[in-house]
C-alpha cells in the first residue's frame, strides 16, 4: 500500500528577509514550500490557493524586494542529483531544482564529471539557473544544458523544454519572456561534453595561469581559481546583503561604441561575434562616479560597481532609488539606459 502523501507546508504570514539574500525586510500572505511536482498540482487543486497568483522562489538571490508579497510564494524545494546517462560524447547529469547550484557544481567534479567548474560559487537553485541562463568567465547555462522539466502553473501540465524551446539569450530565457511567472521549473540536465576542455579565455584566469605557471589546470584547478576569483571581488551575502550584478552589460552597435571611445578611450568593451559590442556596465557606473557611494541605507559595493549592497536595514525602495539615480547618470552621460538584472518585486 502506498503512504498517503504528507500534507502540504503552508506557512501564512511568512518573513521572506531569510529568502532573500538582499536581506530585504518583505512578508508574504501565504508561503507553499514545494517538495515535489505532486505538490504544485496540489496547491493548484487548493480550493483558496489554486487560483490565486504565484510566484516561485528559489534562492531569493536574484530578486529585490520592495513590498509584501501578495501572491502565493511557491518556496521550491526540490531535491535529488543523478547520472541520466553517459556515452562517448557526455554525461548527462540531472539536478532536483531545489539543489543549492554550487553545491551541485562540486558534486558533478566530485563525481568526475567536468563542464560546470566556471560556474562555481553562484549561489541560488538549480531550477532558477536557467531562468536568466547564469553565466560567468565565460561559460553561459546554455553551454551545458541538456533540457529541463516544468510544470504549467495553470493547468498542472508536465512539459519537458530543450535548449531551443528555451529560447537562451544573455541572462535570458522564456522564463524571463513568454513564460514569465507561467511555470515553475521541477528538474534541470546537462549535458557535460567529452573529452573535456577548459575554458580558459576570461582574462582574470589567464591571470591565474600566469601567476602559477600552470597552463593545463585539471577542471578541479578552474573551479578553486573561480572561487578564489570571485570570493575576493564579491561580498558574501550572508555577510553583507546583495544580490550579485544589478545591471545587465549594455550591448551597443559598433557605430556607438566608437563614438564612445572617441570621448573616454578607457572604457572597458567586448565585440560579439554578430558585430555588436558589449560593455562593462560596471565601468560605466565607475565612470559617473559612483564606486562605493551610499545613499540612504544602500550602497554601491567598494571593489566592484555593478554590485549594490544592502548596508544594513535597507529597505527593497532605497535600494531601487540608489539603482534609478544610477541608471539617470549613467544616461546622462554616456547616452545608454542601464537594465537592471533581478527581478523587482
Ligand atoms: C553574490 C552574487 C553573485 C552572483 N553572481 C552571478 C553570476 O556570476 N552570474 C549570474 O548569472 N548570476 C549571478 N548571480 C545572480 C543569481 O545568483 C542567479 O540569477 C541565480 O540563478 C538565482 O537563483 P535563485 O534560486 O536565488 O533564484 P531567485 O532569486 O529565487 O529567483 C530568480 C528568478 O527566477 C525565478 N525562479 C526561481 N526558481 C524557479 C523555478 N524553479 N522555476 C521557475 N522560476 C524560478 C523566480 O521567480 C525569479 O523570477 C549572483 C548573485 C549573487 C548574490
Amino acid at each position: 500500500m502506498s503512504r498517503p502523501p504528507s500534507p502540504l507546508q503552508i506557512q501564512r504570514r511568512a518573513s521572506l528577509r531569510e529568502h532573500n539574500t538582499f536581506g530585504l525586510p518583505a512578508v508574504a500572505a501565504t508561503l507553499v514550500r514545494i517538495a515535489c511536482d505532486a505538490d504544485v498540482r496540489r496547491v493548484l487543486d487548493h480550493p483558496e490557493l489554486g487560483r490565486a497568483p504565484k510566484f516561485v522562489l528559489g534562492g531569493g538571490s536574484n530578486v529585490v524586494l520592495t513590498r509584501d508579497v501578495a501572491a502565493v510564494v511557491l518556496k521550491v524545494e526540490i531535491l535529488g542529483r543523478r547520472r541520466v546517462s553517459e556515452d562517448a560524447l557526455a554525461w548527462v547529469v540531472e539536478a532536483g531544482a531545489g539543489e543549492p547550484w554550487h553545491g551541485f557544481v562540486a558534486w558533478t567534479l566530485a563525481q568526475g564529471w567536468p563542464g560546470l567548474e566556471n560556474l562555481a560559487l553562484i549561489p541560488g537553485s538549480c531550477g532558477a539557473a536557467p531562468v536568466q541562463n547564469i553565466g560567468a568567465y565565460g561559460v553561459e547555462l546554455k553551454d551545458r544544458f541538456d533540457s529541463l522539466d516544468a510544470v504549467d502553473l495553470v493547468t498542472g501540465r508536465s512539459v519537458t523544454l530543450n535548449a531551443e524551446q528555451c529560447d537562451f539569450g544573455y541572462r535570458h530565457s522564456v522564463f524571463k519572456g513568454l513564460l514569465a511567472g507561467k511555470s515553475l521549473i521541477t528538474r534541470v540536465r546537462f549535458r557535460l561534453p567529452k573529452p573535456w576542455q577548459p575554458v580558459l579565455g576570461y582574462l582574470e584566469l589567464e591571470r591565474k595561469m600566469a601567476e602559477t605557471g600552470n597552463r593545463q589546470p585539471s577542471a578541479q584547478t578552474v573551479f578553486d581559481w573561480v572561487c578564489a576569483i570571485r570570493s575576493a571581488k564579491l561580498p558574501d551575502p550572508a555577510v553583507l546583503g546583495n544580490a550579485g550584478s544589478y545591471f545587465k552589460n549594455p550591448v551597443v552597435s559598433e557605430e556607438q561604441c566608437r563614438d564612445i571611445i572617441g570621448r573616454d578611450p578607457e572604457i572597458v568593451y567586448y565585440p560579439l561575434p554578430d558585430g555588436s559590442v558589449k560593455l562593462a556596465a560596471g565601468w560605466l557606473i565607475d565612470a559617473c562616479g559612483w564606486r562605493g557611494k551610499t545613499v540612504g541605507r544602500a550602497g554601491v559595493y567598494e571593489k566592484q560597481a555593478l554590485v549594490l549592497v544592502n548596508r544594513g536595514g535597507a529597505s527593497g525602495a532605497e535600494v531601487v532609488t540608489l539603482a534609478r539615480a544610477i541608471q539617470e547618470s549613467v544616461y546622462g552621460r554616456f547616452g545608454i539606459r542601464l537594465e537592471a538584472e533581478p527581478v523587482v518585486l
